[in-house]
């Protein structure tokens, strides 16, 4: 909520005093002093304090709790958070705060926690239309016998958009501000993204098989590395390469696929190791296990992002660890595709990176990075037999700063620390489902629900406030979406 708080009699007066005398620039934009204008100041302020000039910062918020995600565990009391330009440019004590700035905006979020915006770093948001579609089947049935062949019937640039806003627009109002995407046509999802003002990495796919976007390896990578030029210097939306899995890409292409990386400074973002029968079926073919091909052909490094990692040897675990590739672990899309577990307490023991993701809305079926965290340290402790793994503060590393290190934007985001860029997200906490609160990260952690996200920015754009969408038009989104719906129930083309 925005909140106008006025001053006392004594401020407005003084404000207007100091709106005579002082430059223009000290003051705010609106032309007004913060002495009439700016809510919610000390009632104690200093008489030295007010001949101070004040500097003029685009937002400020004002929290009842803080999640920084970084130094200590533990949240912060009263603090606010000053942005500028979607830049964070200071943090602290809202006492200290609020007699040093004034702002165009401020926000009294005095019932929230505000913390870094989760980073869902694995999914395929336009298969947010196939929610539902196919349930209950295993991995290799699951995508042979449904979903390619209801892809290979409705894949086109209409599709891939209404699905990508649905997507983007659950995203938005879970408290998801970046995610990481592998679909086919992702200049049209980076398209979206872009409009809709969310953060972005396109994992562009990479096939040897033809599909309806591209007919040969090479036209895949040619589409990819078109795309990388297209957005380079973008500051939302970045371009990585999109093998599909070890099964699906041949070693030339992979080979290829690791040169041009190394040359074109992105990530590679690829399925690795999702269930046994790839395992199997890769010792039968190339004589080896998928992640020691990949090492093999060059693949395993920083810019490596190996997704679901459910059959892992402490041979390959050490193997992570030393190549600095980063795993992403999706809890909810491999117990529902009974692929099986990521040892995520054994990766982090031995010092890889692992981040969390959704996967796509067909195998989750839902795009909940709460859930979805909640899940991952419950997971965790059953299959440890350790009630004490993954806290809940490694778990929310896990949906933040982790991700956000796996993503290679560890510089800009996933924590709330100055110099970086404002994706923020503010939780009611005044709901029954959380209280009392004794430990701020548990509360969010294992009590919170997406629909408590009330605030959302993303480089300081705010694009939920209040629980809504500011900027997505969310009853045109669903529109098409169950437009598409209708479509593929009938099984006829739209
Ligand atoms: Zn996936």
């Amino acid at each position: 909520m925005l909140t106008q708080c006025p001053g006392n009699a004594f401020q407005a007066a003084a404000g207007a005093l100091l709106a005579a005398i002082l430059p223009a620039w000290q003051l705010p934009r609106s032309g007004r002093s913060r002495y009439t204008a700016s809510p919610c100041l000390p009632k104690s302020l200093p008489m030295l304090d007010l001949l101070k000039p004040l500097l003029h910062v685009d937002s400020l918020l004002h929290v009842r709790w803080l999640l920084p995600m970084q130094g200590p565990a533990s949240a912060l009391s009263h603090q606010t958070v000053a942005i500028t330009d979607g830049i964070i440019v200071d943090v602290g004590p809202s006492q200290e705060l609020i007699g040093r700035y004034m702002a165009g905006r401020e926000y009294t979020l005095d019932r929230h926690v505000l913390m870094p915006g989760l980073v869902n770093a694995h999914g395929h948001a336009p298969m947010a239309l196939l929610r539902g579609f196919a349930d209950d089947l295993p991995l290799q049935p699951w995508l042979e016998q449904k979903i390619w062949p209801a892809e290979a019937k409705w894949l086109g640039e209409g599709y891939v958009a209404a699905g990508a806003r649905l997507a983007i627009a659950e995203m938005l109002l879970g408290g998801t501000t970046t995610f990481c995407d592998m679909y086919f046509h992702p200049e049209v999802i980076a398209g979206v993204a872009a409009e809709e003002g969310i953060r972005a990495q396109l994992a562009a796919p990479i096939l040897d098989f033809p599909t309806a976007f591209a007919g040969s390896a090479d036209e895949y990578i040619a589409k990819a590395t078109r795309l990388v030029d297209q957005y380079r210097h973008h500051d939302r939306i970045s371009v990585a390469f999109g093998p599909h899995a070890p099964y699906t890409v041949s070693n030339e292409p992979l080979r290829k696929i690791a040169m041009l990386a190394e040359e074109l400074d992105i990530s590679i973002h690829m399925h690795v190791h999702e269930n046994a029968q790839e395992i199997t079926d890769a010792r039968q073919r190339d004589g080896l296990r998928p992640l020691r091909r990949l090492k093999q052909l060059e693949l395993l490094g920083p810019r490596m992002q190996c997704v679901h990692m459910t059959q892992l040897l402490d041979d390959e675990i050490s193997l992570l660890a030393e190549s600095g590739a980063h795993v992403v672990h999706c809890p909810s899309s491999n117990l529902k595709l009974a692929s099986g577990f990521c040892p995520v307490s054994d990766l982090l023991a031995a010092g890889v990176n692992v981040a969390l993701g959704t996967d796509s809305c067909s195998s989750n079926n839902s795009l909940d990075m709460l859930a979805e965290l909640k899940l991952a340290a419950l997971l965790a402790k059953g299959r440890s037999g350790d009630a004490g793994a993954l806290p809940a503060w490694q778990a929310l590393q896990m949906a933040t700063r982790q991700g956000a290190r796996a993503l290679g934007l560890e510089d800009r985001i996933g924590s709330i620390e100055i110099g970086k860029q404002a994706d923020l997200v503010a939780l009611d906490l005044q709901e029954p489902r959380t209280q009392p609160i004794y430990d701020v990260n548990s509360t969010v952690a294992y009590s919170a629900a997406a629909s408590q996200v009330s605030h959302v920015w993303v480089q300081g754009q705010l694009l939920v406030t209040d629980h809504q969408l500011t900027r997505l038009d969310l009853e045109a989104a669903l529109q098409e979406a169950n437009r598409w719906g209708a479509g593929i129930a009938a099984g006829s083309l739209i």
